[in-house]
Formats: structure tokens, C-alpha cells, sequence
């Protein structure tokens, strides 16, 4: 009987009455872990099955040659739509075993400059003929502690958001610096932007602003909430600010003691 989970006692000291509610949640973690493993499972247990579809996909449409005109279009469009399926079981396992553990895989002081110069390289190339314009300044000596592939997973998505909700050649900067406060990353796009009432709410798994327009941009709708989860583990946190027609910022924020950070030589070494 779930009711016997619930329990409340009422205490009173001397004259003043306070009121303690004690709740037994074992039986919703209990639920919530079934739930993990569920979807963890599913999604591994998937995975196989769609990389033989997608790999017979493949191997017929490289030889186009043989076949049917009328099957090309429908036939690519499966691949395209596989590829989504894929991206979003990975986007749930990634998900799925950061849920699974409190901390960070590594915790090594991971070289932040070389980890954005290898997104924004991977980036330009989402961008392809897009044209993109994406800069980037980034302190050479600030080391961030944490698992480096946790970190790219949160970062990319981030830059990569900015080129899909980004009109074409238009302007991203990328931005990683310390200061009194910490370290900081920032996101910066002259894209779409958002509007207020959506923001305290992209973080929720599944959450999309326009939905239409963002399944078109191939996104899953679990970037944001990776990026939650990593910086959570990070000791960081997320700051949005948008405005509509204008674009966004995204940053997000370390503190002091998850940084690492290598005096500058001197220039008369
Ligand atoms: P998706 O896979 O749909 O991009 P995310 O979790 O990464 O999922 O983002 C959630 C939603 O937040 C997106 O669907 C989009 O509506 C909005 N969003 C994220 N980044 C940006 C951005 N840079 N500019 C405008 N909207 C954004």
C-alpha cells in the first residue's frame, strides 16, 4: 500500500510548535533507478539493430546506379531518419551514464584552449556552406579540472546549438576566461534568440522551443540537459540570456577551486 510510504509527526517544544514530515522515499527511488536502467537498456538493446539498418542503407545507396529512381528519395530519407534515431540513443546512453555515477570519470586539468579550437574546427564543418563565422579567444593558461570528454560533450553541444539556431554567415564567438568570480565559457550567437518564458525550462529533457523547426535542425532535444548534467558534476552552472531576432549567450560558470591555472612565462625568461 503506497500510502504507508508517507509519514508525518507532529512535534511540539515548550511553547513554540513545529511541524516535521518525514516522507519514506525509498520506494520513488526505487522507481526512478527502474526507470534509469529501463531507458538505459532500451537504448543500448537498440543500438545494434539500428547499425545494421543503417549500415545495409548504406552499402545499397553507394551504388546508386542499381537503383529503382523511385526508391533513391524514400530510401534517403530512412537514412536520414536513421542517423536522427541514432543520435538520440547516444544523446540518452550519454544521459543514462551520467545518471548513473555523482562524479566526473576523470579529473584531470583538462587544456580548455585546445578543447574549443577542436569544436570550433568541428563546428565550421556543421556549418559547411552556411558560412558560419566563428571566433575564438581563449586563455591558454586556465585549466579546467573534470573528465575532458564530458566537458566536449557539454560544450559542443552548445557551440553547435548556436550554428543551428544561427541564420547563415552569421556571427558566433566563443569565449573562455578567468577572473576574481572563476572561470567562465561563453557562447555568444547572432542567431533566433529565445524568449524569456522559454529559458528557465531548456534544461528539461525533451524541451523545445518550436518544435517544427527544431526537429528540421536534427537535434534531439537532450543537448541542454547533457550540458546541465556535466556542469552539475563540474561544480558549474548555466547562464542564458537571449534576445529574440538578436541571439543568445550562453555561459557557463566554475568555480576557483575546479580551475588550474599556469602562470603566464615572463617575457624576459
Ligand atoms: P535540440 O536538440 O532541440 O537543439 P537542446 O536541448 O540542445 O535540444 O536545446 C533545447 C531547445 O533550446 C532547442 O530546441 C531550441 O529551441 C533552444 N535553443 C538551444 N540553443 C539555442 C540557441 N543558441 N539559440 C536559440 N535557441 C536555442
Amino acid at each position: 500500500n503506497p500510502q504507508l510510504q508517507l509519514q508525518f509527526f507532529i512535534t511540539l517544544y515548550g511553547q513554540s510548535e513545529h511541524l516535521m514530515v518525514v516522507r519514506d522515499v525509498t520506494r520513488l527511488q526505487l522507481l526512478e533507478q527502474m526507470r534509469k536502467d529501463f531507458v538505459a537498456n532500451v537504448s543500448h538493446e537498440l543500438r545494434t539493430p539500428l547499425t545494421v539498418i543503417t549500415g545495409y542503407l548504406e552499402t545499397l545507396l553507394d551504388n546508386v546506379d542499381q537503383i529503382n529512381p523511385r526508391w533513391l528519395r524514400p530510401m534517403q530519407q530512412m537514412q536520414q531518419q536513421a542517423g536522427r534515431m541514432q543520435n538520440l540513443l547516444n544523446d540518452l546512453l550519454m544521459l543514462a551514464r551520467l545518471e548513473a555515477t555523482e562524479y566526473p570519470s576523470d579529473n584531470q586539468p583538462v587544456a580548455v584552449d585546445l578543447l574549443l579550437l577542436s569544436i570550433r574546427a568541428d563546428a565550421q564543418a556543421l556549418s559547411g556552406e552556411r558560412q558560419h563565422r566563428i571566433s575564438l579567444e581563449a586563455d591558454p593558461h586556465l585549466k579546467l579540472k573534470g573528465s575532458e570528454s564530458e566537458l566536449r560533450s557539454a560544450f559542443s553541444n552548445l557551440v553547435f546549438n548556436a550554428v543551428k539556431y544561427t541564420p547563415d554567415e552569421g556571427e558566433i564567438q566563443i569565449r573562455w576566461w578567468g577572473n576574481e568570480q572563476g572561470g567562465h565559457l561563453s557562447v555568444q550567437d547572432s542567431g533566433i534568440g529565445i524568449e524569456p518564458r522559454h529559458i528557465s525550462r531548456l534544461t528539461e529533457r525533451f524541451y523545445r522551443v518550436d518544435a517544427s523547426r527544431a526537429s528540421d535542425t536534427g537535434g534531439t532535444g537532450l543537448g541542454l540537459a547533457i550540458v546541465k548534467h556535466v556542469l552539475l558534476r563540474h561544480h558549474g552552472r548555466l547562464d542564458v540570456i537571449s534576445t529574440v531576432g538578436q541571439g543568445s549567450t550562453f555561459t557557463c560558470h566554475f568555480p576557483h577551486n575546479q580551475l588550474v591555472q599556469r602562470n603566464a612565462p615572463n617575457s624576459r625568461d
